[in-house]
């Protein structure tokens, strides 16, 4: 099949707008935030319509004008992408509503949507030479970051609190990662892991502290809008830690709309956190633009115990101007939800899907969405990570 042509332009900063060569390594702004790639869209029109594409495979290379990796040897893929929407007729039947469905991102290689993002990071990073990556990590993104660097020959030094799943640990192992276990929560981690990117000189894939996770994460905005048929839904509800997930959807969005592939419209875009970690959902109570740092964070859903994201302003940012909202639940809720899909749908979630329903059926007995609406529930992971939380 022919290659296509990242139509990949430069970097900017999302704070002060400072521009950044894409041909190196870049971590973050010197202003201290986030990078974001930016595309020549007019390039990628030459080759980009929604007939030219049906074709091609269902990964995170779908739409490779879109994303990074210039050369088509450095897009490693392991099949991650191409998750199916499905409907949910029997939750859709008990809360009455008419078009529920569920992005289920347990499908994706590791079992969770972290593959996306490594996929794209590591891809990247090998393209420009990098053969050390490091990550802090609750778990899920560490197992990702092992397999693609299994995958592409680099080394993968993985930091996870000690409490994480065992399933998850012996995944990085499996895959050939270095596993370190620490004291303390996914903060804690990346301290260590700055301090060894420093003296040891391994590159840092850190949520948002460099710019190409973001533009695997990206591709699920990709993917609503082609399984819809360009008709943006009117709301999508996310489990939100780190906040990738929302901040790449939104990006996906404007890139998609510059294409001439979807008009103006924007989902509601809903992040859901858990009742002892919800520092995204405090600062959207109080409309602040950034978030204070959480104390004692806690919750079974580890994806979610991001006591401070790095990328805060950003997720704010797409729930104001989409006109969202931000729910916390609690993880009794998480647990009973976990186990009615799998009884009432037969799928079997991770917890902060759980939590995405949970905050759903929250949100609509609060009135805040419509029954008519097209509503899109992102179940990140899979619940055979997590067997134990079924048994209980
Ligand atoms: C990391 C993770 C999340 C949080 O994702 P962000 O995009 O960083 O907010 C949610 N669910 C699962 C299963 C995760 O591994
Ligand atoms: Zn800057």
């Amino acid at each position: 099949m022919k290659a296509h042509i990242s139509a990949l332009s430069h970097l900017t900063c999302t704070h002060c707008k400072k521009k950044h060569d894409p041909h190196v390594p870049q971590t973050i702004c010197s202003c201290g935030n986030i990078l974001f790639a930016q595309y020549d869209i007019e390039k990628a029109k030459e080759t980009l319509s929604p007939y030219t594409f049906e074709k091609r495979p269902h990964n995170i290379w779908r739409l490779a004008e879109l994303m990074p990796v210039i050369n088509p040897h450095y897009r490693f893929t392991l099949g991650e992408g191409g998750t199916p929407v499905l409907k949910l007729n029997n939750l859709g039947k008990t809360y009455h509503t008419a078009r529920l469905f569920l992005k289920d991102e347990g499908q994706n290689p590791t079992g969770t949507f972290k593959s996306r993002g490594l996929c794209s990071a590591v891809s990247k990073g090998v393209e420009l030479g990098i053969k050390n990556f490091t990550i802090p990590t609750a778990g899920n993104a560490g197992a990702a970051l092992s397999a693609y660097a299994a995958a592409s020959n680099t080394n993968a030094y993985v930091f996870m609190p000690k409490d994480a799943p065992d399933i998850i640990k012996q995944e990085v192992v499996a895959f050939g990662g270095k596993l370190t276990l620490i004291e303390g929560l996914i903060s804690d981690a990346a301290t260590i892991v700055q301090q060894k990117s420093k003296d040891l000189g391994w590159f840092d894939v850190s949520t948002l502290k460099e710019p190409y996770r973001v533009e695997g994460k990206k591709t699920m905005g990709f993917e609503i809008a082609e399984q819809f048929n360009w008709e943006i839904p009117d709301v999508i509800i996310y489990p939100t830690g780190g906040g990738t997930g929302i901040i790449g959807m939104w990006k996906a969005f404007q890139e998609l709309e510059a294409l001439g592939l979807i008009g103006s419209k924007r989902p509601r875009m809903i992040a859901v956190q858990a009742t002892g970690c919800a520092p995204i959902v405090d600062a959207f109570n109080k409309k602040h633009a950034r978030s204070a740092f959480w104390n004692h964070a806690t919750t079974i859903a580890a994806g979610l115990r991001v006591p401070k994201a790095f990328g805060d302003y950003l997720i704010l940012k797409a729930l104001y101007e989409s006109n969202g909202a931000a729910v916390a639940v609690k993880d009794e809720d998480i647990l009973k939800y976990m186990k009615i899909m799998a009884k009432k749908e037969g799928i079997l979630l991770g917890p902060e899907a759980a939590a995405t329903v949970a905050g759903f059926v929250k949100l609509l007995e609060r009135g805040c969405i419509d029954k008519q609406e097209t509503i899109v529930l992102f179940a990140t992971g899979s619940g055979l990570l997590t067997p134990e939380f079924f048994i209980h």
